[in-house]
């Protein structure tokens, strides 16, 4: 099957889910992919996954990472919780060797841990580390670094990332740092230095695919992880985005692949009694693309790596898993912010970040991380926070294509994260 059909594969799949929403048609784009280097094996037939025994010996397929050239794995670890010895041993035997940390995960502690980890392993050349920093100009962004290279006790970083851009932090017009000489220059030194090898940034926001076109235009950027999932793929503005970012050779790491994780049991069963479970098919979904070089993971534990890498081996969706995604979709988009508050909040006359607060009831609900969900929602200016129960979202739940009770679900935000 090739790249393309591939991607149309997963694309038609959610046509199914998403068939009837306004302003949510697919994209009609096509991407001519055919550089990506994803082991791909022919999955017409589904297949039961086997159990983590028969995992040994096996390493997870590989993917060159856009223009870094460099060779990763099709999964790798997010750092959203503990890379303790065991884990990173572990994911080391299976390939994963490329982890995924920044400045405010797990309060800080997450290139900490990492850092001690990788100085009992003594295995520092072997793996490829990102992390990301929140900066709030060129100059913050170099002062960064160093206390990234201290947290992680490195002389340098594979990749260092503009964290989360478009968040509520940043100015609205940030994609176009992405573009800019300053930016640029900062990339540019911090190479020099040899401090990083690669720039890039990560994205949930509304402005992704705006800041994927700038880093298109931009030509410095060498790698960018997004939020990717099988019910985003019905945008045509994000699809037309990553044609261009893969055009331009950006490596393309997926990230928020399981879309919200919304519980749905009656839904979820029925992954299982086919032999695989819902989160491997978000998975296979993604890699199914085409046009993404690796997922992204948060993997708490053994069992989870585990599961994941089968996912890995087995990466292309089966027609079952397809149509069983679909459901899923068609039941549960409304249950999930899908970040497009460039939509819903024109609609609204107070401060309030309809997509950030939704999104930390996501990690407090779905994620089940109260303390990182708190955490960001306190860093929320008092006027978006007050605002939350005085705001009238009438217009704002008529604009959202994906149906969802914003009042409600705002309400339910400010008082879980308060
Ligand atoms: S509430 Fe609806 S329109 Fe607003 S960000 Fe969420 S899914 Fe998009």
């Amino acid at each position: 099957m090739s790249n393309c059909s591939r991607r149309n594969f997963l694309k038609n799949s959610v046509l199914l889910g998403a068939a009837g929403m306004i302003g949510c048609s697919s994209t009609s784009s096509d991407s001519n992919n055919t550089n990506s280097s994803v082991e791909v094996k022919d999955n017409s037939a589904p297949t039961a996954l086997e159990p983590p025994n028969t995992l040994a010996g096996k390493k997870v397929p590989t993917a060159v990472l856009g223009k870094t050239g460099v060779t990763v794995p099709i999964l790798v670890h997010g750092g959203g919780y503990e890379l303790n010895t065991v884990m990173v041993a572990r994911a080391l035997e299976l390939g994963i060797n490329y982890f995924d940390v920044a400045d405010c995960y797990l309060g800080g502690q997450s290139e900490v841990v990492l850092g001690k980890t990788l100085q009992k392993l003594g295995n520092r050349k072997d793996v490829f580390i990102v992390s990301k920093y929140h900066p709030k100009n060129p100059a913050d962004m170099i002062e960064g670094i160093n206390g990234r290279l201290n947290s992680l006790q490195t002389d340098y970083l594979d990749a260092y990332y503009l964290h989360q851009l478009g968040d509520g932090e940043y100015p609205k017009d940030c994609a176009n740092w992405l573009k800019s000489k300053e930016w640029k220059e900062v990339g540019e030194r911090l190479k020099k230095e040899k401090k990083i090898k690669f720039f890039g940034f990560s994205c949930h926001a509304a402005n992704l695919p705006e800041a994927l076109e700038a880093a298109a235009e931009g030509g410095f950027i060498d790698l960018v992880m997004f939020r990717y999932n099988f019910r985003s793929v019905n945008s045509d503005a994000l699809n037309r985005a990553i044609d261009k970012a893969k055009k331009a050779n950006i490596g393309l790491v997926a990230m928020k692949t399981q879309g919200g994780r919304v519980s749905f049991q009656a839904k979820a069963d029925g992954f299982k009694e086919k032999g695989f479970n819902q989160a491997q098919s978000t998975l296979k979904a993604v890699w199914s693309d085409g046009r993404i070089d690796t997922i992204c993971s948060n993997m708490p534990s053994l069992q989870i790596v585990q599961e994941n890498a089968m996912a890995a081996l087995e990466n292309q969706i089966s027609e079952v898993e397809r149509k069983l995604l679909d459901e899923y979709a068609r039941e549960t988009n409304h249950l999930v912010c899908h970040g497009c508050d460039n939509i819903c909040s024109p609609h609204v006359s107070t401060p309030v970040k309809i997509g950030d607060t939704l999104r930390y009831l996501m990690y407090h609900d779905n994620y089940q991380d109260p303390i990182m969900a708190k955490s960001l929602y306190s860093k929320m200016s008092v006027d978006a926070r007050n605002a939350i129960l005085a705001t009238d979202y009438r217009q704002a739940e008529l604009a959202c294509p994906h149906n969802l009770n914003i009042s409600k679900m705002m309400a339910d935000a400010a008082k879980k994260l308060a």
